[in-house]
């Protein structure tokens, strides 16, 4: 039985556009991956770093997608950052939130909890943020958080 796995895609760099579709079709063209639905993309202001200036970064867009999936959570997650790679993204240790070609982040698998190093489900940010609950909703708004055991749908509209 494959599992149902719910990704956050986000870029404020360059071709915004191109990178979120370019990296649905690298999604879609991996092997044990099937993209189930993919929202539409919203734009949002940028989440800086704590007491940085958010007057020099450049917007975001924001997508969600839920796929299905027969790779393990730690397999899949290693395919988000090879493709944030393949898509030119820079990783700057100093810079955190730091602008980005892609963004890719693992929100849910399945009903699991995993907390492990360099691996969290679910994200655990992704209650906070609208950029992320919004365009989740519109897809799988009755989905729910394994750990707060509300749905999408609820996190949205507690915020
Ligand atoms: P945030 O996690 O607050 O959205 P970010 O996406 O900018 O910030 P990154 O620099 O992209 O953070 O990721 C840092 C590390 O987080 C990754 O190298 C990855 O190993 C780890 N990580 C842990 N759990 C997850 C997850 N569920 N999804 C994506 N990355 C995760
Ligand atoms: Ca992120
Ligand atoms: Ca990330």
């Amino acid at each position: 039985m494959p599992s149902t796995a719910a990704i956050a895609l986000g870029s404020n760099q360059g071709e915004r556009h191109a990178y979120i579709n370019a990296a649905l079709r690298a999604l879609e063209n991996a092997e044990g991956i099937i993209i189930g639905v993919a929202s539409e993309m919203i734009e949002t202001d940028a989440v800086v770093a704590p007491g940085a200036s958010s007057a020099k970064v450049d917007p975001y867009l924001n997508a969600a997608a839920v796929i299905e999936t027969t790779r393990s959570p730690r397999e899949l997650l290693k395919l988000l950052l090879a493709i944030e790679q393949a898509l030119g993204r820079v990783r700057t240790p100093s810079e955190q939130w730091g602008p980005r070609t892609i963004d890719l982040d693992l929100l849910l698998f399945d009903d699991q909890v995993i907390s492990e190093p360099g691996l969290t489900v679910p994200h655990p940010r992704m209650h906070e943020r609208r950029f992320v609950l919004e365009p989740l909703a519109q897809i799988t708004p009755d989905l729910r958080h394994p750990v707060l055991g509300k749905t999408i749908a609820q996190l949205l509209a507690g915020l």
